[in-house]
């Protein structure tokens, strides 16, 4: 047994504890947590003493691993539809080069801290970086395409690649990419493959102003890039309502679901998926909005929404490294009224319980296995991060 203890410990679960002191078994679970006067408190020479904070491993809700070889090749600030066909046109690189860069990707985000990932797949070729991977990883199995002829042949492609996922033991689910790119008959074969791959469902919600405008009035830069793309919108009735109005009745019932950005979501839009379902989880990857649209959702509206927020890196292809604590101070930084408690629990059991990971991951409630991070140089005082802070994993 190893005891730890710190000027803050973050057990997430609970309030945070001055002094307290975790108790850990030699495999890193988590056998208590102590206040420091507590009877069950070892002797002062056996606690390994540090200055800082503890907290569990970070969860990052939306990563794309996939992607990790496209690091600094697209310019920032260019919106979302440029960067959409950037992606596009650049995303092909030779294959030990994309191995390499995943196996790179994989390494940084455990030093980072993170003990789990939301990963998004187009392929299946970050299986092998999962597979020999510390981290746990659930595979969202992305699929998209407009085109309602097109949807079986899509479907097909997303059920062969999380096959291969799911016989090498990963846990995978297939997932609609965003409401401007999913048709209707395409959401339908994503829910009938929900008892198959069982699992939480991700979408990309509402990241810039023309995906509204695109089911307002069927206009805009985005529907003018995927008419690029050869999309064909005459048969596109624009429903007059926003994307997020088209996509969530459409998505699996059964399971958890965790939008992802919503950069431009209204009040109104949480009070809808409030009134529709409970399970809803609301992803920030305030980097990656940063580079691409120069702009971060308006995040004091989620906190009084209460929204269930948890945190993504996105991929490198849109930030400039896969850290959840480079997300959190950038958040606070905007938003000063979340403090540190606030922002922990976001980047981590949040983050586990949107991933159905939360039995093993996200707190320090005992018999879990959910990594140690030590935090340093923070304001523990006022809840402040500072340019300066950082984590080191304990465990
Ligand atoms: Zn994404």
């Amino acid at each position: 047994m190893r005891f730890l203890s710190a000027d803050v410990i973050f057990p997430i679960y609970t309030e945070p504890i001055s002094n307290g002191i975790l108790a850990v078994s030699a495999n890193g679970t988590i056998n208590d947590v102590l206040l420091p006067d507590d009877v069950n408190a070892p002797e002062p020479s056996r606690v390994e003493r540090l200055e800082g904070a503890l907290c569990p491993g970070f969860i990052n809700a939306h990563c794309h691993l996939e992607l990790s070889h496209m690091k600094g090749v697209i310019a920032e600030n260019t919106g979302l539809p440029k960067f959409i066909i950037e992606i596009v046109n650049k995303r092909d690189e030779n294959a030990e080069m994309k191995m390499e860069a995943m196996r790179l990707a994989d390494a940084e985000m455990w030093r980072n801290g993170i003990q789990a990932v939301g990963d998004i797949c187009n392929t299946a070729d970050t299986l092998e970086t999962k597979q020999s991977s510390r981290i746990k990883y659930h595979s969202f199995v992305e699929v998209f395409s407009f085109d309602p002829a097109k949807a079986n042949v899509v479907l097909k492609e997303g059920i062969r690649v999380a096959g291969l996922y799911q016989q090498a033991d990963l846990r995978a689910s297939i997932v609609p990419h965003a409401p401007y790119s999913v048709s209707e008959q395409l959401f339908a074969g994503i829910a009938s493959q929900q008892s198959r791959f069982s699992g939480p469902i991700s979408i990309h919600n509402q990241e810039t102003e023309s995906e509204d405008e695109m089911f307002v009035s069927g206009t805009g830069a985005l529907v003018e890039t995927f008419k690029g793309f050869g999309v064909d919108f005459t048969n596109f009735n624009p429903q007059k309502r926003s994307a997020l109005h088209y996509a969530l009745p459409q998505l699996p019932k059964n399971e958890n679901v965790i939008l992802i950005h919503n950069t431009c979501s209204k009040p109104e839009e949480f009070d809808y998926v409030d009134s529709l379902r409970k399970d809803v989880f609301w992803c920030t990857c305030a980097q990656a909005n940063k580079y691409i649209e120069n702009r971060i959702p308006n995040l004091s509206m989620w906190l009084e929404k209460q929204a269930k927020i948890c945190v993504g890196t996105d991929s490198l292809a849109s930030n400039h490294q896969l850290s959840i604590l480079e997300e959190l101070k950038l958040i606070q930084a905007n938003y000063p009224e979340f403090k540190l408690a606030q922002l922990l629990k976001m980047a981590t059991l949040n983050g586990a319980k949107a991933l159905n990971m939360d039995k093993e991951k996200g707190s320090f409630l005992k018999g879990k296995l959910p990594g140690i991070l030590w935090l340093k140089n923070v304001n523990l005082n006022e809840g402040i991060l500072r340019e300066t802070s950082s984590i080191q994993r304990i465990v």
